[in-house]
């Protein structure tokens, strides 16, 4: 079983660095969905610290401390990640890549709280090389306090680092649409797993699936119609893509578009995002 060490900023303070106004109770709320959410899956157990544990406490394979930026100028906004070696950094960098987060980001370790991270730090010399600070927005600037402190905020945050670490997979994708696929098969998503779909969402691959579902109920279901499986199948196929596209494989284009153009030519590279965008979508 592999550790995830997950320490609630400023958690446990009453006196001293206590944290922006929320931000205790944010982190708190992060390490709760975050034990809830990756505590037991894939071979991980995730352990909870709060500000000030002893240092034994910082031994594991893993270490994220959740924070949330404060400014006294409500229009300063961003997220941010600080972190103290190379696996740490490739650490952060994907949380960032998995993190959807539609806000501003300052550099990596742009202040010496960052950069300089106690936790982060003492995780390092605990043997804990893969650690990083995630400051997961600014919580004094409205648009980024309402995207941190929803549901879907803290939801977001907390599964980019299980996808970061491998803890939540495609397959766990996958898992979820359970509820979908199996009462129209009768069959666990698991019978799945060797079709083309599986590892495939492109809903250019719905005539595979038709043969496949076909074959899943013949003799089995004879009351069911493979036309109207295959449309069902079809619809959440085509909201899986619709998903995965806006979820992942667009903000990574548009990462890389941005990169290759510079910062001078961001029109140009939102027209490319966006043409490509609606060939990306699988059609209604
Ligand atoms: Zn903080």
């Amino acid at each position: 079983m592999a550790t995830l060490l997950v320490q609630m900023g400023h958690a446990g303070r009453t006196a001293g660095a206590t944290g922006a106004p929320g931000e205790q109770e944010l982190t708190v709320r992060l390490g709760q969905a975050a034990y809830a959410r990756l505590h037991g899956r894939n071979g991980w157990s995730v352990v909870l610290l709060k500000a000030d544990p002893p240092t034994s406490a910082y031994r594991g394979d893993a270490f994220v401390a959740f924070h949330a930026d404060g400014n006294n100028n409500p229009t300063v906004a961003g997220a941010s990640v600080g972190h103290q070696t190379a696996q740490g950094r490739d650490f952060a960098a994907a949380w960032k890549q998995h993190y959807g987060w539609p806000g501003t980001w300052h550099p990596d370790n742009y202040t010496t709280n960052l950069s300089g991270y106690y936790g982060v730090r003492e995780a390092v010399r605990q043997g804990c090389r893969r650690s990083f600070i995630a400051e997961v927005g600014t919580i004094t600037n409205p648009a980024d306090r309402a995207f941190i402190t929803a549901e879907e905020g803290i939801a977001a945050a907390v599964d980019a680092v299980g996808a970061a670490l491998g803890i939540i997979t495609q397959e766990d994708d996958m898992q979820a649409m359970e509820p979908v696929i199996s009462p129209i098969t009768g069959k666990s998503i698991g019978a799945f797993k060797d079709v083309t779909f599986y590892t495939n969402l492109y809903a250019n691959d719905i005539p595979a699936i038709k043969a496949m579902v076909t074959e899943l109920i013949a003799g089995a279901h004879d009351d069911l119609d493979a036309e109207a499986v295959l449309a069902r199948v079809d619809a959440a196929v085509r909201e899986a893509t619709a998903a995965a596209i806006d979820g992942t494989v667009l903000p990574a284009l548009r990462a890389v578009i941005e990169n290759v153009l510079g910062e001078d030519n961001a029109e140009q590279a939102d027209a490319i995002v966006t043409e490509l965008a609606e060939r990306l979508r699988p059609a209604a």
